[in-house]
This record gives structure tokens, sequence and C-alpha cells, in this order.
């Protein structure tokens, strides 16, 4: 595009000098000079005319981004190193739009493209606010902040995204940007640099679901090191046998009889350390390259109850957890229903955690994923219950078979005189049962919480008071255990 836009200024220009050569030359031939002069100022004139207008085009090729108008990335390099040749002090700041690629996805490059022009007509609102903004590329912005202090730079930053946090048109979903901020007072050499670190920062303001902005310091370099390492090492990870599946045992709570497991992923990294998933699999979260490993546990969870049955254990359902990146997987369902098919397992017997969280914010998509789930067999389980944001209304419409209370909750209960814990619990229980859903119970670590949960009417419990996440062979001698305590 912009190799052919040059050609034909290129071609006009010239066209248009061969123009003035000729007919000059022909007054003058025809020793016709004073409308000859004439004419060669008139074509001269022209020529500048047609010069001018080209370089104006030109300038809009090379500095200009088409689909916003606003100045590109050339034109933001250009006032950045002049800004360091003249040692001012200023901030910079880049942003991307988190999970454009679900707006893509949902709706459509259409749809894509038109908040991307949102922003940009906004960003020129802003002119008196930042001193200069551009599209870098895709769905990345650039901003220079003036501003004396981070703070209020931060303030800026935080309106401008309020104001862009929605869709033009559908005001209920929710925009929202990680962005990572560099300061230039004499410390960096050129826009190249400044820009290298302000990436860095950004993409650690991805790991959070709502708007982030990110400081870039040494820390920040460090951490952006590490996530790019645990990256690059997740397929040889995988291929090494280096992720292990943990289960953590569930119980009933009328009788203390074993429920089934949680399955929930470690990394024996390189085999030198363990990594719990709160390390990693935020990091794979950020590209999606999650669905890898809740494939890999989904598969090594199937290929067991596939001995187990042939064993002749006690079948009780697995529950495995789904990022909810994957939600947008438009073959999610089709997925994971072939990966258990393969191991002629009952569907009922998986049971699918999906996270109550803010970041999804299209309900109807994640509601008919859930209906799909549920259609083709599967139970269904909502992980984390308390820390969102979802409506009661929102969970009537639900079709789940397990609601899952976060621990925080049954935290919160560390002594009889808890009554506001207790009362707390108790309304969610009774909610729960009214819409017909059954109440599990995380993080229960002492009696005391147990009993209080059971008087309230919870049903299942999941806890270190019961049991840490132990290794198949480990839950596996509990499935032993039940099946002994069966024959006696
Ligand atoms: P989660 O799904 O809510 O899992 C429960 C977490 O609470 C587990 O942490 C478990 O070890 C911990 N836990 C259970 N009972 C207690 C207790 O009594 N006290 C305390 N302090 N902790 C308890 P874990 O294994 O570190 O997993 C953390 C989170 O990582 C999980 O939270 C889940 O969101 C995610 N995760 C784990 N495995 C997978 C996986 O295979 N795929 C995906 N997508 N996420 C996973
Ligand atoms: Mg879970
Ligand atoms: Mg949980």
């Amino acid at each position: 595009m912009y190799f052919r836009n040059y050609e034909s200024l290129r071609k006009s220009v010239l066209l248009v000098a061969a123009a003035v050569l000729l007919v000059g030359g022909m007054f003058f031939l025809f020793d016709s000079r004073v409308p000859g002069f004439i004419a060669v100022i008139l074509l001269l004139a022209g020529w500048e005319f047609e010069r001018s207008r080209c370089s104006r085009a030109m300038y809009k090729i090379i500095y200009v981004d088409e689909l916003t108008g606003l100045p590109n990335m050339e034109e933001m390099e250009v006032v950045i190193e002049d800004k360091i040749k003249r040692e001012e002090a200023f901030f910079l700041a880049i942003f991307d739009i988190k999970n454009f690629k679900i707006i893509n996805d949902l709706w459509g490059y259409e749809k894509g493209d038109r908040h991307l022009k949102f922003v940009g007509d906004t960003l020129k609102q802003f002119s008196d606010v930042f001193e200069f903004a551009c599209r870098c590329e895709n769905d990345n912005f650039a901003v220079i902040l003036q501003n004396s202090s981070i703070a209020m730079g931060m303030d800026e930053l935080h309106t401008l995204f309020d104001e862009i946090g929605y869709l033009p048109d559908n005001v209920n979903y929710h925009v929202r940007y990680s962005c990572g901020l560099v300061r230039h007072e004499g410390n960096y050499e050129n826009a190249h640099a400044m820009f290298d670190c302000a990436k860095i920062a950004k993409s650690i303001a991805k790991q959070d679901t709502q708007n982030r902005i990110i400081v870039y310091d040494e820390k920040t370099k460090a951490e952006m090191i590490r996530r790019q390492t645990l990256k690059d090492n997740l397929l040889a990870g995988l291929d090494n046998d280096e992720f292990l599946v943990y289960l953590q045992p569930k119980y009933n709570l009328e009788d203390d009889s074993l429920a089934g497991a949680e399955a929930l992923i470690r990394w024996n990294y390189k085999n030198e350390r363990f990594l719990p998933p709160g390390e990693f699999v935020p990091v794979f979260e950020e590209d999606g390259s999650i669905g890898l490993v809740d494939q890999f546990v989904l598969a090594k969870v199937s290929e067991k109850f596939e001995e187990w049955q042939e064993m002749g254990y006690p079948l009780l359902p697995i529950s495995v957890n789904v990022s909810r990146v994957q939600l947008t997987n438009r073959n999610l369902v089709k997925d994971i229903a072939s990966a258990v098919s393969a191991r002629k397992v009952p569907f009922e017997y998986i049971d699918l955690e999906l996270t109550e969280s803010a970041a999804f914010d299209d309900m109807n998509y994640l509601l008919k994923t859930m209906d799909d789930i549920k259609r083709v067999g599967f139970r269904l389980s909502m992980d984390d219950f308390g820390t969102g944001y979802y409506s009661l209304g929102l969970l009537q419409k639900m079709p789940l078979d397990i609601l899952k209370l976060d621990k925080s909750f049954v935290d919160g209960y560390t002594d009889e005189g808890c009554e506001k814990e207790r009362l707390m619990i108790s309304d969610i229980i009774n909610m729960a049962h009214h819409l017909g859903i059954t109440v599990l119970a995380e993080g229960v670590e002492t009696k005391l919480q147990r009993d209080m949960l059971k008087e309230a009417g919870c049903e299942i419990v999941q806890g270190y008071y019961y049991s840490k996440p132990i290794p198949i062979a480990d839950y596996e001698k509990l499935l032993q255990q039940q099946v002994q305590e069966n024959v006696g």
C-alpha cells in the first residue's frame, strides 16, 4: 500500500516537471518571450502547488495512521528523539486493549475497528491533556505526558480509560486497558529504548483484568524476564513430563465420606523446583497457552478414570479448572468432549469449574457456553464464588450443579463470635439451595469452620482440615480404602 502510493506520487511529480520543460521550451523556440515567461512562471507555480500537495500527501502516508487519523509511530519517534535532544523531562505511556481479540472474535473486525476509531477520536479530544498521541499498531496507542508527577499522569490516564471504557455501540461491554509508563530524565538514549521499557511495563499490566498502569523500573524488568522464561519453557515442560496433576479430596459433610477431588496442576520446573499454579497460570493466561495446560489436566484425569473403572474403584467426580480465557474459544465444549470421550469416561464424572470473573463481560455468550457444557452431560461448578461480580439474577440463569464458596468467606470465621461472617455464609447457602444448587466450601482449615458449615447446611467441603492436594497415587489409596470399607 505504502509503495503503491509513493510510486504514483513520484510519477505525478515527474509528469508535471516534464510538462513545464516541454511548454516552456516551445515558447522559447518560437521566439515569443513574454508569453513564454508568463507560461513558465504559471507552470512553475503549478509545479510548486503540485509538489506541496504531494508532500502533504506523502506526509500523510508516512506519518498519519489511516484508520484513526492520529499520527503514527514514526511521527511519535521523531517527537521523542527531538525531546531527548532538547533534554526535556517527560513521560511516555503506551497502552493496549485487554482481550482485544475477544472483541474481534465475538463481533468481527468491523466492530474492532470501530472501537479503535473511538479511541482515536477520544485521544484527539484529550489534546490539551496529552502533549502528543499516536496509534502505534493494531490496538497499541502511545501518549506523551508533560506532567511533573507520576500520580498526576496516572490520574489523567485513568480518566482517559474511563472515557473509552465501553464499546461505542454496546455500552454494556466493558473495555479495559493495560498500560506501561516510563519517565525520561536524561536516562534514555533514544525513542526505541523508551518504547522497549514501556512495552515491558505494559506486559506486566496485562496480568490484571482491570485497567492497570505499571511504571517501569528494574523490578518490572526482572518480572518480565521471569514471565518470558516460563513461556519459553512451557512446551518443553509438557514434552518432558514436568507437569503433574495433584488431586485435593473433597468430603461430604453429612458423613465425612469422600466426595471426589479437584485436579490442580503443579510444575516440576526443569526437575529442579516445584512451581505452584499461582506462579504460572496467570502467565499462560496472557497468551492463551493455558489451554494447553488445561487440556493436559483433562487428558490425565480421563486416563486415570479409565484405569479406575478397570480396577473396580468407586467412581467419584473429579473437577477440572477451565481458565476464563478459554471461554472465548468457540470449540471449547467440543474440545473438552473429544478429549474425555477418547477415554470412554462418563461425562457426568467430570466437573468443569469456571471462575467467577469480572473479565468476561458478554454474559449471553457465557450463559450459552454453560448451557452447552450441561447439554453434553458434564457437571458445572462456579469456582471462587464471592470474589467476582455476579448478581443473583445472573446466578438464577446459570445451569450450575455446585457453587464453590470462596476461601475468603471461610477464613473470616475464626471463632464462635464471628456472627456476621456466619450469617453471610448461611445466607449464601440458603440462596443457592433456593436455586437448587449444591454448596461446596473451599479452604476449610479448622474443625470450628467445618462444624459451622455443617450447621449452616453446606453439603461438601474441601480444605487442609481434611487434606492438602496430594499426588494421584495417594488419592488412589483413598479409593482403595473405600473399596475395602465397602467389602468389609
Ligand atoms: P482454585 O481452583 O480455587 O483451587 C483451590 C486452591 O486453594 C488450590 O491452590 C488449593 O491448594 C488451595 N487450597 C485448598 N484448600 C486450602 C486450604 O485449606 N488452605 C489454603 N491456604 N489453601 C487451600 P493451588 O493448587 O495453588 O491453585 C491455585 C489456583 O490456580 C486454583 O484455584 C486455580 O484457579 C488455578 N489452577 C490450579 N490448577 C489449574 C489448572 O489445571 N488449570 C487452570 N486453568 N487453573 C488452575
Ligand atoms: Mg478450582
Ligand atoms: Mg477456588
